[in-house]
């Protein structure tokens, strides 16, 4: 910690600030000052639009994190807008308890909102998308059936009134403003989580499942916050919505309705705010300026969604979003400093080695690996050699928890290291890279990296919600040390762009950086001078060994043999999942049977 503060203010406050999902801003004090205008047209009819596209919008920015940001496709949320209204309108009307007032039905909608906001979300836990999707649909179906039989209390098939707000909010004009005010604050808060470890590791989740298991993203319990959030800001639409419609029956909760809040989602575009509130709006209005159009409504959808996909996949935000457009400079090099390393990683308490043990694991009838046993010394580099399908790539799969090896044991000093587990190895300081880069293509270079120190995270879900200045101070740290991560790779030159649009050999280094975040007692390397020049390669040896010298155990396989001999302490050749031969590379070289098996003559 204190060798990130110490020495990265300066740095960081020279760099430019971190582009949050409210930058710029004017946009949304725009939209903020249109709604707020409509009175002076004095036309109630686009003030009942106005204030209906803002109830949507309550509903579509919590959806946005389940959809946009985690790329969970829940296409039933009309369910939750359908639980709020009739909570609300229940509760105010006093059918089933005394009457509450208009604003704690409301409230407790909030509530019934995320319980069951966890229901609709859970089968996400465990199901790929479209049997998700499948799910949320199916739990719409149960609600409106449930509302059109529960006649005693929701009045079936005839409905019940929505609920009255209490002056100065019973007017048009009034509930107009009540909303767009709600509406406001839904965005900020949304963008709050969006911007926050939170909000990196929901589209982490999305692109980079196995990357973000590394990096300590517990993805269940993530998943579950954000549906308690998005469940209740929707339950709550459904509150205003009721009070909009003044007369709710279960045929207002139409699938068109649910298709309405996914598609504004899509086509506003993923990992974005403004663009699924421009999304929203367009899809609100787009109604009642082609009124013929009304009864075409599915269709328009289905027809926009199609054009969406085919033409801008990017959806709105891709359009508008500058880094899309900036141009890289060409030729640019990766230059890494190694001396970053001292500020990022500083100086440690030397951890205990890790050891494997005669570790077996089969994948049908091919032992992958077949009896390992390998030390990976604190402060030495190790390397891990042998020819393709020798069991490199397993035996990093099995130390970082992917896999559980049938037999054998692992160890940090005396401590055991359990099998499985992958998003407990960050918490022990066990960083890894991946030999197919594991890139979120659409965050910044410097979000992917952040990513890496998500399990340092201290501060809490409502903290992030309402960005409170603990919260503020550990992302300006997050970011600070990543900048300095990427000064150590050598990319500090590339932190705003997007890491879609860099090189391959600058991914490898990207991942480089993701994984010092964590400031690794061990960080395994797969392959990370495959497709790297001569000279990039060179530059790669002098970083690991200045990673080594700062205390962490690097366990590195390569094909390289240069790079290979140069930096490692010791070596390891596998064959055929067996340890064909252990020792320094001045022993490895002039091995019998790793020369004729491996290295060649
Ligand atoms: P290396 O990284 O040394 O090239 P791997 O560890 O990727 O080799 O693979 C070792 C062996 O295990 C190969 O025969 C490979 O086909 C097999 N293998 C690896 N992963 C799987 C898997 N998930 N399912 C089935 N076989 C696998
Ligand atoms: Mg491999």
């Amino acid at each position: 910690m204190d060798a990130t503060t110490g020495t990265a203010p300066p740095r960081a406050a020279a760099a430019a600030r971190l582009a949050g999902p409210l930058r710029p801003l004017w946009p949304f004090l725009l939209l903020l000052a249109i709604g707020l205008a409509m009175p002076l047209t004095g036309n109630e009819y686009w003030g009942l639009i106005t204030t209906r596209m803002a109830i949507y919008w309550v509903l579509v920015a919590g959806l946005n994190l389940i959809v946009g940001y985690a790329g969970q496709l829940a296409i039933g949320y009309v369910a939750l807008l359908a639980i709020g209204a009739y909570t609300t309108s229940v509760l105010a009307a006093g059918n089933v308890l005394p009457p509450l007032p208009a604003f704690a039905a409301l409230g407790v909608a909030g509530l019934a909102g995320a319980v069951f906001g966890v229901v609709v979300g859970l089968p996400a836990l465990r199901l790929r998308t479209f049997y998700f999707a499948m799910t949320t649909l199916g739990f719409a179906t149960i609600v409106t059936q449930i509302t059109l039989a529960w006649q005693d209390v929701t009045g079936g098939g005839i409905g019940i009134a929505g609920p009255m707000l209490p002056a100065p909010f019973d007017t048009t004009w009034g509930f107009l403003y009540f909303c767009l005010g709600f509406a406001a604050i839904c965005t900020w808060l949304t963008a709050n989580i969006a911007r926050s470890r939170f909000g990196r590791a929901l589209v982490a989740v999305r692109d980079a499942e196995v990357a973000a298991e590394a990096s300590g993203i517990h993805k269940p319990k993530l998943l579950v916050l954000v549906f308690i959030l998005a469940g209740a800001l929707a339950a709550m639409a459904g509150g205003l919505f009721a009070t909009l419609q003044t007369y709710i029956t279960p045929d207002a909760f139409t699938f068109d309705l649910s298709l309405l809040f996914f598609i504004a989602v899509l086509i506003g575009g993923r990992g974005s705010i403004l663009g699924p509130l421009l999304g929203t709006a367009i899809l609100t209005v787009l109604p009642e300026i082609a009124a013929p159009l009304a009864a075409w409504s599915t269709f328009l959808y289905a027809a926009l969604l199609l054009v969406i996909v085919l033409a801008m996949p990017g959806g709105i935000a891709a359009l508008i979003d500058p880094r899309n457009r900036r141009n890289l400079p060409e030729n640019r090099v990766i230059g890494p400093q190694p001396a970053a390393l001292d500020a990022l990683l500083g100086r440690r308490e030397v951890p205990a080695p890790l050891t494997l043990r005669g570790i077996v694991l089969a994948f049908g009838g091919v032992r992958a690996i077949d009896g390992v046993d390998l030390e990976v010394t604190p402060g030495q580099v190790h390397g891990l050699i042998g020819p393709n399908g020798s069991g490199k790539t397993t035996t990093l799969n099995v130390i970082s928890g992917y896999y559980r090896p049938e037999a054998g044991s692992m160890a940090i000093g005396p401590a055991p290291l359990p099998a499985g587990k992958p998003q407990g190895r960050a918490g022990l300081r066990i960083a890894r890279t991946f030999q197919t880069p594991r890139l979120i293509g659409e965050a910044s270079v410097l979000e992917n990296v952040m990513i890496g120190g998500t399990t340092d995270g201290r501060t809490g879900f409502a903290e992030a919600l309402l960005a409170l200045p603990r919260q503020r101070q550990e992302e300006r740290e997050f970011e600070a040390r990543a900048r300095l991560a990427l000064e150590a790779v050598g990319l500090a030159g590339l932190a705003e762009a997007r890491a879609d649009r860099l090189q391959h050999s600058e991914l490898r280094f990207m991942e480089i950086a993701r994984a010092l975040m964590l400031r690794p007692a061990f960080l395994l390397l797969d392959e990370p001078a495959a497709g790297l020049s001569t000279e990039e390669i060179r530059r790669l040896g002098a970083l690991i060994r200045g990673i080594s010298r700062h205390g962490t155990g690097v366990l590195l396989v390569e094909h390289h043999a240069d790079l290979i001999f140069d930096i490692c302490d010791q070596v390891t050749v596998l064959n055929l999942g067996k340890v064909l031969a252990a020792g320094t590379p001045a022993e490895i070289r002039v091995h019998k049977e790793v020369v004729s098996a491996y290295l060649g003559a």
